[in-house]
C-alpha cells in the first residue's frame, strides 16, 4: 500500500487513512471502504473517498458544502451519458473541451464548487439547447 501525504485544504492538518465507518458510522453502505479523513475530524469536517486496491484519494478533500455540490455536478454530467446520448468517454471529452481542461484534471472529485456550478451549468444548458434545436 502506497502511502500518500495528504493535507487537510480547510485546516492544514495532516489526513489520515481511515475507514467509512469513521465518517458515516452505522450509516455505512460499505463500512471497511477507505477514506482520507481530516485529522481533526469531526471538527473538521473534511475527508474523501479513496480507491480499494490503490488507497489513492479519488479527489480532493471535501468539506459538506463542497461535497454536495460534487453530488450535484456528477447527477448533471451523469444524465449526458446515462441514457446513451454519448458515451461516458464522449461526455469526460466534451466536459474537458469546455472547461478547458487537460484530461488529468478533468475529474469532478477535484473540482472547486466554483467549477462544479459551471459542470451543472453547462450540463443544463447541453439539455436545453438540444432540445431548441429540435
Ligand atoms: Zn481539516
Amino acid at each position: 500500500m502506497k502511502r500518500v501525504n495528504i493535507k487537510c485544504p480547510y485546516c492544514g492538518s495532516r489526513a489520515l487513512l481511515r475507514s467509512a465507518s469513521v465518517v458515516y458510522g452505522k450509516r455505512a453502505a460499505d463500512p471497511s471502504a477507505p477514506y482520507y479523513v481530516c485529522a481533526h475530524f469531526p471538527a473538521c469536517d473534511s475527508y474523501v473517498a479513496a480507491h480499494r486496491r490503490t488507497c489513492l484519494p479519488m479527489g480532493t478533500l471535501a468539506n459538506g458544502p463542497l461535497r454536495r455540490k460534487r453530488i450535484q455536478a456528477h447527477a448533471a454530467f451523469n444524465r449526458l451519458w446515462e441514457n446513451g446520448l454519448m458515451s461516458k468517454k464522449q461526455a469526460y471529452l466534451w466536459l474537458q473541451a469546455k472547461l478547458d481542461l487537460p484530461e488529468q484534471e478533468t475529474h469532478i472529485g477535484r473540482f472547486s464548487e466554483f467549477r462544479c456550478e459551471q459542470v451543472i451549468r453547462l450540463c443544463g444548458s447541453f439539455f436545453t439547447t438540444g432540445k431548441r434545436a429540435a
